[in-house]
């Protein structure tokens, strides 16, 4: 067996030991006699499985009694629908527009009310977070909203922005659960699992309790409304079980090597060696504005189109996977999330340098 270092931005690596023990219980399921994959939903075993999920997750983020935890499907795309739907009340929102992601949220919410942009980075390809201390919030805005982690760019919010007083709404997709939060200081969080925390089909919602309606107009699907999956803890259809079953595994995993504080200590540990090598090298260089850079995303460039291309391909012959930035920006992106290891970072720069000392 080999495993490579797989760089992608999602579906991405997830940890080894994870992987092993759900090798381990796929025909047993801790002597229930089948995998987690053929359980009832309401079975006992199952119950455990999505209640335990959920408590690890509340212990690891700090999450408030006053915040719901809703397992949902439909990938963080559906939420660009089911938030708007959901929480404009007044018909507008304000959308700050940081990238694809965000952008997309933002287009989609104009299909239910006004949804106002109220600050952008698109002038400069989303290469920088814009000043958020002082914006035009609308008095009637329901919400605010951003994508906390800018996947394919590489930036992220570092200082959240000033809402005054409006809630905040944030996908969090891409950096769920890398370092520590204060969920007090938004309305809902939201993510896909597959970035940063497991399989794809999962997509992980929390929610202030006050901002849950039940006076929701009738046109709203009931399957997208948030009081349908919080009155029915998560399970008023079949969930996604076996995502939710790895996603409880990878809780585990980060609690027993130390919580988010460690989760952030090791991701600016393994950013750092990758950013100070960019910033030292002839050949490569970073894509973003220094101050904005994500600890999960690294986009990097020669700024030659063929020799970009030729490092994907001279990548992938060492094991190096999925290293080719989006097609939006072109270049390369390193994804280093939570499961990546260290040595896969330290590997790629090793590579990095080799490339570099063959082509200056
Ligand atoms: C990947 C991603 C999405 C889209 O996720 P899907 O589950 O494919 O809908 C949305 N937002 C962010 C920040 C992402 O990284």
């Amino acid at each position: 067996m080999k495993r490579v270092y797989n760089f992608s931005a999602g579906p991405a690596v997830l940890p080894e030991e994870v992987l092993r023990e759900a090798a381990e219980e796929m025909l047993d399921y801790k002597g229930t006699g089948m995998s987690v994959m053929e359980m009832s939903h309401r079975s006992k075993a199952f119950e455990e499985i999505i209640q335990t999920a959920e408590a690890d997750l509340r212990e690891l983020m700090q999450i408030p009694d006053n915040y719901k935890v809703l397992f949902l499907q439909g990938g963080a795309s559906q939420q660009f629908a089911a938030v708007p739907l959901n929480l404009m009340k007044n018909g507008v929102a304000d959308y700050i527009v940081t990238g694809q992601w965000a952008k997309k949220a933002y287009q989609e919410a104009q299909r239910f009310g006004k949804a106002v942009k109220i600050a952008s980075s698109e002038d400069q390809t989303f290469s920088y977070i814009p000043d958020c201390s002082d914006l035009p919030i609308d008095e009637d805005a329901d919400y605010v909203y951003i994508c906390q982690n800018n996947t394919i760019y590489g930036t992220v919010f570092h200082e959240l922005p000033n809402t005054k007083g409006k809630p905040l709404v944030a996908d969090i997709s891409s950096c769920f659960l890398s370092e520590p939060v204060d969920v007090t200081k938004y309305g809902m969080l939201y993510g896909g699992a597959q970035k940063n925390i497991g399989p794809a089909g999962v997509v992980i919602a929390i929610i202030r309790e006050d901002l849950i309606r039940d006076d929701l107009p009738k046109t709203v699907p009931t399957m997208l409304q948030y009081k349908t999956q919080a009155d029915a803890d998560s399970l008023y259809n079949t969930p996604p079980c076996y995502g939710i079953y790895i996603c409880g595994k990878v809780f585990q995993w980060i609690k027993k090597l130390g919580g988010l504080e460690e989760m952030k200590r090791r991701n600016e540990e393994k950013a750092a060696i990758l950013y100070d090598f960019l910033d030292s090298s002839k050949l490569f260089r970073g894509t973003v504005r220094k101050e904005d850079r994500s600890l999960m995303n690294v986009p990097f460039v020669t700024g030659d189109d063929a020799l970009d291309k030729e490092f994907v391909a001279k990548a992938k012959e060492a094991g190096i996977e999925n290293i080719k930035g989006h097609r939006s920006v072109g270049g390369m992106r390193a994804s280093i999330y939570n499961a990546m290891p260290k040595e896969g970072v330290e590997y790629l720069v090793d590579f990095m340098k080799k490339f570099e000392a063959d082509h200056t």
